[in-house]
């Protein structure tokens, strides 16, 4: 495979941005080489600078559930630019599409757009401290919510180990205030909550684990936790800026009858474009400025383009978009558990809708210490492998990769094929 191109670019983005890259994950630090430049997508694919094709598992790290270039997608957004690309004032389409948002999940009652993911938790997580007037947050080793300060921590040795900074330049004095627990581990937040649930605001949690790859929730734990924050007064965050409207109709909420107080949007909301949102009990979000004293702002918040891609993304998603998902992906999903048996390659195929993640593992993958166990070198190989037959997968072994409606039954299989190849090569260390 000719990667020419690709290269010249990278040196040239290596003078420009850090590590060559503008968000971390692209430059393939976890699997090693060097990123491919992309010149085009279109439906299930991706298309190189060198000309090379892609059958793409990746959809933007999950707001492409429809594809690339969807064409009612495209039609919204140069609708709404030839009308003007930003008026800093309120318009149409932000009523339009919170309308969407509400008739899937009728107790998101009130919502504030923001522009991505990492403004929506941060807003969130703002206005649970300041309705609660506490300071302690609860978050889950292995959880990610943007790259906000208060979420860039993880887990000590202990649940009452006071967090530290995952990342210099959040100060200690900040992180103290973020607690971090196991995933999936009931017992745990319990002990915590009874040693300190008075000072904790709120806990934020992926409903349905990406960011570690794909995590699966134990009957009975998340339904457990907002117990919890019900009992000791902190506000129970559900993260869906991953899982909204991917997972189900209603979202992974719906999917697995959670009633947060609060939820978090971007991706799927956003149909490719910068969106979030945050939602969730109209008495909680009236704290919001400039009803409440909390404040959160956006120049670009509710912008008429990308309002106009979530709304023609939304309105394209029904029952039988998730049908279909849900059968191309299970097929996925099997078919490549069978291929790595055929292989000799010991694996964990984790799945929940169109989320998936192969983990090189014996063992089951059920939270951040389970997923740190893998064989992470044996990933690198398959993802080269995949890569070199034309799919390609997210570059880390800690990420979900994700089906659209792009994908036909012939990609899948093509899939397939390419994986029965790659499972060997990932032998081969
Ligand atoms: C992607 C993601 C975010 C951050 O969204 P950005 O738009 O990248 O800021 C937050 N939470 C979860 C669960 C995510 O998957």
């Amino acid at each position: 495979m000719k990667t020419e191109l690709s290269e010249k670019l990278f040196a040239k983005a290596n003078t420009l941005f850090p590590g060559g890259v503008n968000s971390p994950v692209r430059a393939f630090k976890g699997v090693g080489g060097g990123p491919r430049f992309i010149a085009r997508g279109k439906g299930s694919r991706l298309f190189d600078v060198d000309g090379n094709a892609y059958l793409d598992y990746v959809g933007s790290w999950g707001p492409l559930i429809l594809g690339h270039c969807n064409p009612e997608v495209m039609r919204e957004v140069q609708d709404a630019m030839k009308s003007g690309a930003s008026f800093g004032a309120p318009s149409p389409r932000e009523i339009v599409l919170a309308e969407l948002i509400r008739e899937r999940m009728p107790w998101v009652e009130k919502m504030r757009f923001v522009s991505s993911g990492t403004e929506a938790t941060t807003g969130a997580i703002r206005l649970a401290r300041g309705f609660t007037g506490r300071d302690d947050l609860v978050k889950f080793d292995g959880c990610f919510h943007g790259a906000g300060d208060s979420v860039l921590v993880k887990a000590g040795s202990g649940v009452e180990t006071l967090g530290l900074p995952d990342s210099p330049g959040v100060p200690a004095d900040f992180a103290k205030h973020t607690l971090t627990l196991p995933y999936n581990d009931l017992a745990a937040a319990e002990a915590l909550f009874a040693a300190r649930g008075g000072t904790i605001a709120a806990v934020i949690v992926e409903p349905v684990v990406g960011n570690m790859g794909v995590l699966v929730p134990r009957p009975g734990f998340l339904e457990g936790i907002h117990a919890l924050c019900r009992k000791h007064g902190a506000l129970f965050i559900v993260d869906e800026v991953m899982t909204g409207f991917r997972l189900a109709m209603g979202g992974a909420c719906d999917r697995l009858g959670l009633r947060p107080d609060l939820v978090t949007f971007g991706k799927v909301i956003g149909g490719g474009l910068p969106v979030g949102a945050f939602g969730g009990r109209a008495e909680v979000m009236d704290r919001i400025a400039p009803a409440g004293p909390v404040y959160q702002s956006g120049t670009l918040s509710g912008n008429p383009m990308a309002m106009g891609a979530g709304i023609a993304t939304l309105r394209q998603l029904t029952p039988a978009s998730y049908e279909r998902l849900e059968a191309a992906s299970a097929r996925l999903a099997e078919g490549l558990a069978a291929a790595a048996r055929e292989a000799g390659v010991p694996v964990q195929v984790n799945r929940v809708g169109s989320m998936l993640t192969v983990f090189f593992s014996e063992q089951p993958v059920f939270d951040a210490q389970s997923a740190r166990g893998c064989d992470t070198k044996r990933f690198s190989r398959f993802f080269h492998a995949m890569l070199e037959a034309g799919v390609y997968l997210p570059p880390s072994q800690f990420e979900a990769a994700f089906v659209s409606l792009a994908h036909s039954d012939e990609d899948v299989e093509a899939t397939l094929d390419a994986a029965k190849v790659a499972f060997r090569a990932a032998l081969q260390g």
